[in-house]
Parts: structure tokens; sequence; C-alpha cells
């Protein structure tokens, strides 16, 4: 099994190289971010929770998140492995992660963290909001906001993998391509 987490700030470029990685490694994408904004398209009962912490970048429940990705593993028994994006985004949900995937025997092999400047995400989720449609895209504060609660939050999860040895940090600055054979070159020492 290859269980990659792949980690970053908003606007670091996860969904992108996620999109690029399981097509050459054959692996299961579970994005929270896509899933959630599927249920809100959809009008679940869960969409309907998620949304309004959405709308203003802050993070959903751990509970409601943890208990969406045990459902989406549950789906996919077969598979050659996952990659994670957007989760886990708190200490609590990769504890929870770890103990869901010990259970079944096929631990994480490795996070990829992507790594850009403020400014650099900035630009670039504005620049995505003009044509993702996504409301958390398009205002400052917003964005701001996701950015804060990515450094209070999130971060930490970050050190909590590299206290399992299993944090690599990756240069998210540069070309799609570029970007991605530095990803490729990462999970095959590590896999
Ligand atoms: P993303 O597409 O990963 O940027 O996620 C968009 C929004 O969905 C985030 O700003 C959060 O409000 C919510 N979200 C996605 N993943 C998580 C998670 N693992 N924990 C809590 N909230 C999440």
């Amino acid at each position: 099994m290859l269980n990659i987490i792949l980690f970053g700030p908003p606007g670091a470029g996860k969904g992108t190289q996620s999109a690029k990685i399981i097509e050459k490694y054959d692996l299961v994408h579970i994005s929270t971010g896509d899933l959630f904004r599927k249920h809100m398209g959809e009008g679940t009962e869960l969409g309907k929770l998620a949304q309004e912490y959405i709308d203003y970048g802050n993070l959903v429940p751990d509970k409601l998140v943890i208990r969406m990705v045990e459902v989406k593993i549950r789906s996919h028994t077969g598979t050659k492995g996952f990659i994670f994006d957007g989760f886990p985004r708190t200490v609590a949900q990769a504890i929870a992660l770890d103990e869901m995937l010990d259970k079944r025997n096929m631990p994480i092999t490795t996070m990829l963290a992507l790594e850009a400047d403020d400014d650099e995400l900035k630009a670039r989720i504005r620049l995505r909001g003009k044509t993702s449609g996504r409301v958390d895209d398009q205002n400052d504060e917003k964005i701001n906001n996701r950015i804060r609660v990515y450094k209070e939050e999130t971060l930490p999860v970050a050190k909590y993998y590299a206290n399992q040895s299993k944090y690599h940090g990756i240069n998210g600055v540069g070309s799609i391509d570029g970007i991605f054979n530095d990803i490729c070159m990462t999970i095959d020492l590590v896999k």
C-alpha cells in the first residue's frame, strides 16, 4: 500500500498535484474539500452542516470530517493506496486517521508538504477564484482567514508526522511538472 498525505496551505497546489499523482501511482484520491463541495452541491444534511464553516474559511468540526473520511476509506477496499488531500487538518484528525489505517494494517507511508510563501498563495487563490466559483476564493478577508487557520490549527499536523519521520518538504513554487518531478522522486524513495 502507498498512503500519502499531500499537505500544504490553501493555494499550495495540492489539487493540481494530486490529480497527477493518482494517475501515475493508481491511487484513490480523498479530498475532504471536494467531498464537502459535493455534499453542498447536492444539498445533503452534511453539506448543510458544513456550509457556514466553509464559506467563512473556518474548519468543519473534526467529528464530521473524520466520519466522512472513514466512509470513503471503507468504500475502497481493494485499492493500491490513498492520497489524502486537505486532510488531516488538525492533530485530532491525524490521530483518528492513524487509528483508522492501523486498524486496517495500512499506515501512512509519507507526508509530502508543498511549501510556498503567503504572497504567492494569496495570488494563486485570487486567480483561482476567477474561475472556481468558490465563495472562499473570492474575498481577501476569507483568504487571509484560511491562511491564519492553516498556521494555527493545521501546521501542528506537520510536526505530528515529522515525529514519525514521515515529513518531506517539497518546494511548491515552480512549474507544475517540475514540482511533480520532485514529488515522484520522493515517493519513489520512500515506497
Ligand atoms: P479545501 O478545498 O481543501 O481548501 O477545503 C475547503 C474548505 O473545506 C476548508 O476551508 C474548510 O472549511 C473545509 N475543509 C476541508 N477539509 C477539511 C478538514 N480536513 N477539516 C476541516 N475542514 C475542512
